[in-house]
């Protein structure tokens, strides 16, 4: 007798394919023979620490919050103690200091298991990152013990805003359209304004429990006065638990559900000490968010989208070799082999895109820094590609696998319900154009605009 779909869709950690193994994916002439076996090592511990727990992610079925929140902060804490969160950290403060290349693989194999859980990793890198970029050693200082010790701590970026997240992240706006502001008194910032969509945000008891031990607080992104575009953008840390800080209930939403917690914040005359203010130079804090917080954001994204990718080809390929059409395994029939074929074949470029992309944003001095308009683009086309990469392996694994597909207990549904912010978010799908298009024959500002 054939297996029951149940039986069918429990098997969805593949066989062990070995054109999908680190070995034969990861390209030597990104990374070392020893920083393959990082991700090998990375991919074993997914296989059995996380995939088992993929439901419980969303508090299964019925949607439990209490089981959702207990098993993001748990495996989230799993992830600190196996070193992930210090990946970009300097070894001067602890950290592994790991190059990007390396940091990218992991980030592809954390996202075969759930790109929520490797976004909030993410967001550790990325508030380090901005402090590296802008030479804090000061702020690192301050952070880093809280990163690499026996805490777990999560963080986040606020970029987005009422008026539109694409506004902030649109260069030829030039930070103009900019609402939260930032103004110098006496030895302090005072910040106003309000943000839409930043995750992991809410008031901080919210992230205290059993596993979590705290929330780092809010690196923002706002300006001393929109007149001056891009001088006066800057990065401004907000802790948790400042007084003026209110929070909306988290949304509801279609995937992303307790990995992000995202909610409205409103600052209301929110002091912050000097120092806060992560950038020091003119025309640093432009930089800093356009390069450090969208491109290499995008970059991180483009990793994520293709584990996810992965993920979903394995399931089909499972499937399609346990479901008989005419006495023959279904993947080895022509016309799904075909299809099976591209959605590998995708997967692999958008790969080697990311990789080669990654590469050279580790080698400035040839290819330029983050915010030149050249890295961007290559960096949005990484992200776009893989985007849409993930969009033809979702749709076409759901019509390979027909119902089973769309039943829960597939996994691939969640999937294509997790994949599509993370080719969104940012800016969006069509910014991620625009910006390759600047990097080709830009600057260009929108016809009739005087911004
Ligand atoms: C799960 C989740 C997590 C998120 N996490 C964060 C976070 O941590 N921090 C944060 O700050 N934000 C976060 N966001 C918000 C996200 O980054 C924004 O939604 C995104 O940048 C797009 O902004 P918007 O939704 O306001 O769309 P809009 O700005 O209203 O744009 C709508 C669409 O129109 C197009 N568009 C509009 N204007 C332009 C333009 N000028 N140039 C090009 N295209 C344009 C784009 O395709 C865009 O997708 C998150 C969102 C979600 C759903």
């Amino acid at each position: 007798m054939s297996a029951q779909p149940a039986e069918r869709l429990q098997q969805t950690v593949a066989e062990g394919y070995r054109l999908l193994e680190p070995a034969q994916k990861y390209t030597r002439a990104f990374c070392t023979d020893e920083e393959i076996t990082i991700a090998e090592t990375i991919r074993a511990f997914v296989n059995k620490e996380l995939m088992p727990y993929r439901h419980d992610l969303e508090g299964g079925w019925h949607r439990d919050e209490q089981l959702a929140k207990d098993t993001v902060h748990r495996l989230y804490a799993k992830l600190v103690d196996l070193g992930v969160t210090r990946t970009n950290l300097p070894e001067a403060y602890g950290g592994l200091a790991y190059a990007p290349v390396v940091r990218q693989m992991i980030n592809e194999e954390l996202s075969r298991a759930d790109i929520g859980l490797a976004t909030k990793v993410g967001k550790i890198h990325w508030i380090v990152s901005c402090m590296v970029t802008a030479k804090r050693d000061d702020l690192l200082a301050e952070f880093a013990p809280r990163i690499v010790g026996e805490e777990s701590w999560t963080a986040c970026v606020a970029i987005t805003e009422p008026h539109g997240g694409a506004n902030v992240e649109d260069p030829a706006q030039g930070f103009r359209s900019l609402e939260v502001t930032a103004k110098e008194e006496g030895e302090h910032y005072v910040i106003n304004g309000h943000k839409l969509w930043p995750g992991p945000s809410g008031y901080a008891d919210k992230f205290r429990s059993k596993h979590l031990t705290g929330h780092l607080g809010y690196w923002t992104v706002a300006t001393t006065d929109p007149r001056l575009g891009p001088d006066g953008v800057g990065l401004f840390h907000v802790p948790a638990d400042a007084p003026g800080l209110e929070f909306s209930n988290p949304y509801q939403k279609m995937g992303f559900s307790w990995t992000e917690s995202n909610s409205d914040i409103w600052f209301k005359d929110v002091k912050i000490p000097k120092r806060y203010r992560v950038d020091t130079e003119r025309g640093q804090g432009a930089n800093i968010v356009s390069g450090s917080i969208i491109a290499l954001g995008r970059l991180a994204g483009a990793a994520r989208l293709v584990g996810l990718s992965e993920a979903v080809l394995e399931i089909v390929l499972e499937f399609s070799k346990n479901r008989v059409i005419a006495g023959t395994p279904m993947r080895e029939r022509s016309l799904f082999a075909n299809h099976l074929a591209e959605m590998y074949r995708a997967i692999d470029i958008a790969r080697q895109y990311y990789l080669s992309v990654t590469w050279q944003v580790s080698r400035p001095d040839i290819y330029g820094a983050p915010w030149t308009k050249e890295i961007k683009a290559k960096c949005s086309a990484a992200r776009s590609y893989a985007g849409d990469t993930a969009e033809l392996v979702c749709n076409r694994g759901m019509e390979l696998m027909g119902s089973a597909g769309y039943a829960y207990e597939s996994h691939l549904e969640k999937y294509m319900r997790d994949y599509k912010i993370v080719q969104m978010w940012l800016g969006g799908a069509q910014r991620d154009r625009l910006d390759i298009a600047q990097g080709l024959y830009g600057p260009f500002k929108w016809a009739g605009s005087d911004v």
